[in-house]
């Protein structure tokens, strides 16, 4: 699509949904404007920095790849050009406290054998049958859902309707948790499959049994990005740049202002204290914030209450550099918790749960061996976004989440010298303070309850020329989710300005 003349559009955000935006807009003929708050691409692909370098403090798990071969082509570009993606064999190693050790591969078979050579050959075999299921929920909802700009219930149901192995697992009532309770027999395993609704920031009790289908997202493909994830979002903004957007970092958008009901610019914050003019806005900040009115009290009624509450799962994230001893890792490790119950009980009640999974990012492991000296890790623990108006997390709490995060770490046997002080520590209050009006949640809204994801916004809003992108959007939850997302508002906008095909 082009649009006939160049119309100004302002972007605010650079996470990975505004970038995606800005790139589609940018391609289509229109004068992009992106502010971002924060110094750098990216938002919560975000690095800290350490002795041994930049570690990834965001997203480390890099799926559907095929989503930034797009972007990228969509301006004529190949992504292999900018970055070098590196295939992950394992995509991910497992320990639990009983000693019993798996690695995944996303490949049925391999991984089927290798479950029942750890968990017995009754859990093999449900977990093969558990692959074929997650993979027809994938094949039923990829295109009416993942895919889809705006999903609507009737289209939902009639896929639904036309497959009745599907009917066990979308009963209202049935969650992930319940689910998987019924399909695999081994606690393990449903610890270890449960745990994929919160690539969404949910729980396994609380969220849709059709969140099993993230599984073969996973299986299909994970990649780490040479010199780390941060690097995807720098590729994506000097894509942006040769595509002529202009980036205005350290820059915050104060106000969207409106004329007559419609969006007429932003007002901004920073040195120039700026107004640009614009037909079209899109929003890749927490959706939360346009309610809470911190982008002018024109817009904040542009969502329902319902499109924001409740909250997704915030996380604990440690990012430091240290010598391992005493575990064999690969780059991606999860040490669950010693039952389900004991991490996702806490959660379920809105409480941090004191003997949580842990999940270790090994960076410097994406080729296998580990590096000579000291490496980058990022730890993350789930936890509940914080409460409205809750104050941020005191210095004996940190402490408190130092002690449990390495104690427990060292019960797999599992110790770093140095051990990281609780400055290397980002909790839920952190994530609050980074990602206005979010609580912390990095997920936007829940996605507890069979219909959680029809509440979602969408890319348009009830403003007219007023969009989002990003993850509190549809389809936004996680980095190739997001990028979607920018696809969708980007088409959004040009719909809506009176763009022509090409
Ligand atoms: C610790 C952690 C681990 C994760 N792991 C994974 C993973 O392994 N795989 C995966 O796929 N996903 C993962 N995710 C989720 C993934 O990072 C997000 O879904 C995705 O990056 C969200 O992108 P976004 O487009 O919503 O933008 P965000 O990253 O939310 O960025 C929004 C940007 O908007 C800016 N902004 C907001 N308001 C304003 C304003 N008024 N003016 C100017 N700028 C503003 C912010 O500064 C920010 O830079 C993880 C997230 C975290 C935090």
């Amino acid at each position: 699509m082009a649009v006939q003349s160049a119309q100004s559009v302002v972007v605010v955000g650079a996470g990975i949904g505004g970038l995606a935006t800005a790139i589609r807009l940018a391609v289509a003929g229109c004068r992009v404007t992106m502010v971002e708050a924060g110094a750098a691409p990216g938002g919560k692909m975000r690095v800290t920095q350490t002795a041994a370098g930049p570690v990834d403090a965001g997203p480390t798990v890099l799926t559907m790849r095929e989503v930034f071969d797009g972007l990228f082509a969509v301006a004529g570009e190949r992504l292999d050009t900018h970055l070098r993606l590196i295939p992950q064999a394992v995509l991910a190693r497992h320990f639990w406290s009983d000693g019993t050790r798996l690695d995944l591969t996303g490949t049925r078979d391999t991984d089927a054998a290798a479950i029942a050579a750890a968990m017995g050959p009754r859990a093999g075999a449900a977990y093969a049958a558990f692959h074929d299921h997650a993979g027809r929920l994938l094949a039923a909802f990829d295109g009416p859902m993942m895919q889809s700009a705006a999903p609507q219930m009737a289209e939902l149901a009639a896929v639904a309707l036309r497959q009745p192995s599907l009917w066990r697992a979308l009963l209202p009532g049935t969650s992930l948790g319940s689910d998987l309770l019924w399909r695999l027999p081994d606690a393990r395993l449903r610890q270890l499959f449960g745990r994929y609704s919160t690539y969404v920031g949910g729980t396994p009790g609380l969220s849709p049994a059709v969140l099993a289908l993230i599984w073969r997202a996973e299986a299909r493909g994970v990649w780490a990005v040479e010199g780390g994830m941060h690097r995807l979002a720098q590729a994506l903004a000097a894509l942006a740049l040769r595509l002529g957007v202009d980036i205005r970092y350290d820059t915050r958008a104060l106000v969207v202002q409106t004329d007559r009901g419609r969006i007429s610019g932003v007002a901004l914050g920073g040195a120039s204290r700026d107004v640009v003019p614009a037909r079209a806005v899109v929003f890749n900040g927490d959706p939360a914030a346009l309610r809470a009115g911190l982008l002018g009290v024109g817009v904040a009624q542009a969502l329902r209450p319902a499109a924001t509450e409740p909250r997704s799962l915030s996380a604990r994230v440690w990012t430091f550099a240290a010598r391992a001893h005493g575990a064999d890792l690969a780059l991606h490790n999860l040490f669950f918790a010693d039952s389900a119950a004991d991490e996702f009980g806490p959660l379920d009640r809105g409480r941090v749960p004191q003997a949580p999974t842990i999940y270790l990012h090994a960076q410097d492991r994406a080729q296998g061996a580990a590096p000579d000296g000291p490496e980058r890790f990022q730890l993350i623990l789930n936890a509940p976004a914080r409460a409205p108006g809750a104050a941020p997390e005191t210095p004996e709490e940190r402490d408190q989440c130092a002690r449990t995060t390495f104690a427990r770490l060292a019960r797999f046997g599992l110790t770093f010298d140095p051990v990281p002080s609780s400055q290397a520590l980002t909790t839920p209050g952190d994530f609050a303070r980074l990602f206005p009006a979010s609580r912390g949640a990095l997920y936007g809204r829940s996605p507890h309850g069979l219909l959680a994801s029809l509440h979602r916004p969408t890319a348009r809003t009830a403003v007219p020329g007023l969009y989002l992108a990003g993850g509190g959007a549809h389809p936004g939850a996680g980095v190739p989710m997001a990028a979607l997302s920018g696809k969708f508002a980007a088409q959004a906008v040009l719909r809506d300005l009176g763009s022509t095909g090409r």
